[in-house]
């Protein structure tokens, strides 16, 4: 792009795309060292069930711990290595530690649901479902006890190899969610056609909920929709007590976000459990 913008006034550009490409490489080139440094950790962040106010499950979130520049965010890093290998070595680590977790809280008389970020990528690997079965296999963890999250558009674009590897975690007793629902596509179709268990409902429709009009109308009809196909539907990024209420008022299933609770360190988890939100009245 540099060499299009040809030889008159490109310092000011070319410079800022240096920058940003220097950044860019070495991020990557310390990214691929991440995982054998161990500076991966997970945080998990309750969803709760806004019929009894109590944690049902917990939604595992990669932290990366960078040597120089502290913590880098999933969204400035996930999605570089979404662009090589790398997400399937990061994306299996996640899902083996969130499993090696909940199988722990498990055996501990603390059974809770854990759910697990995949990329786009990662769904459209070849051998995905069996390498999730593996992973419980070996964690110990009932099936009942995971689920997926996958995004909007991940499975839009998906193919018919994908929809089985969903139906065969599915039949195995994995739940699926579609996550970030509302900001992708228009069609609606793949619901049907998908074994989807769970639509997670993005958080700038909770965020303007409390305005009134359409983001309101938004939730319902998505609610409405949902259950009448017999989905369960999470609000993500329900930061206040008020929305918590309106949503519960609006039978919405799950309640997710920094009301109850911020991403936790899993030692905090098993106290959290013991919690309860009154969101009725
Ligand atoms: P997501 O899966 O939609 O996760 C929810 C994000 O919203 C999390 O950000 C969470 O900390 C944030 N959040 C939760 N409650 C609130 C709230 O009340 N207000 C606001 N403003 N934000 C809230 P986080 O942890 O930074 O993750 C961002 C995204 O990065 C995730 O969005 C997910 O797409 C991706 N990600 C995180 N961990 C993984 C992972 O292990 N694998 C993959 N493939 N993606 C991941
Ligand atoms: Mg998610
Ligand atoms: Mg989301
Ligand atoms: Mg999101």
């Amino acid at each position: 792009q540099a060499k299009r913008a040809g030889r008159n006034g490109v310092s000011v550009y070319s410079a800022g795309l240096t920058d940003q490409l220097l950044r860019h490489m070495e991020l990557e080139v310390s990214l691929r060292a991440a995982l054998p440094r161990q500076e991966f950790h997970l945080v998990y962040q309750p969803q709760v069930e806004a019929a009894t106010g109590r944690i049902c499950s917990v939604e595992a979130l990669l932290r990366w711990h960078h040597p120089t520049r502290g913590l880098v965010p999933p969204t400035e890093f996930i999605p570089l290595a979404e662009e090589s290998d790398l997400i399937d070595h990061i994306g299996q680590w996640v899902l083996r530690t969130a499993c090696v977790q909940a199988a722990i809280w498990s055996r501990d008389g603390r059974p809770v649901r854990v759910t697990v970020n995949l990329s786009p990528r990662q769904f459209r690997q070849p051998g995905l479902a069996r390498m999730i079965l593996a992973v419980l296999d070996q964690t110990g963890l009932a099936p009942q006890l995971l689920e997926v999250e996958i995004t909007e558009g991940a499975v839009m674009e998906s193919t018919e190899a994908a929809r089985q590897t969903l139906q065969e975690l599915q039949q195995h007793g994995v739940g699926i969610a579609l996550d970030d629902f509302g900001t992708g596509y228009s069609s609606l179709a793949y619901l049907t056609r998908m074994p989807i268990h769970n639509l997670k409902i993005d958080r700038c429709f909770v965020n303007g909920l409390m305005d009134g009009g359409e983001n309101e109308a938004i939730v319902r009809a998505v609610l409405a929709m949902a259950h009448s196909l017999g989905l369960r539907v999470t609000a993500e990024g329900v930061e206040t007590l008020d929305q918590a209420r309106t949503l519960a008022a609006l039978a919405c299933d799950l309640l997710q976000g920094y009301y109850f609770s911020r991403p936790v360190a899993a030692a905090h988890v098993p106290s959290l459990l013991d919690r309860h939100w009154a969101l009725d009245g």
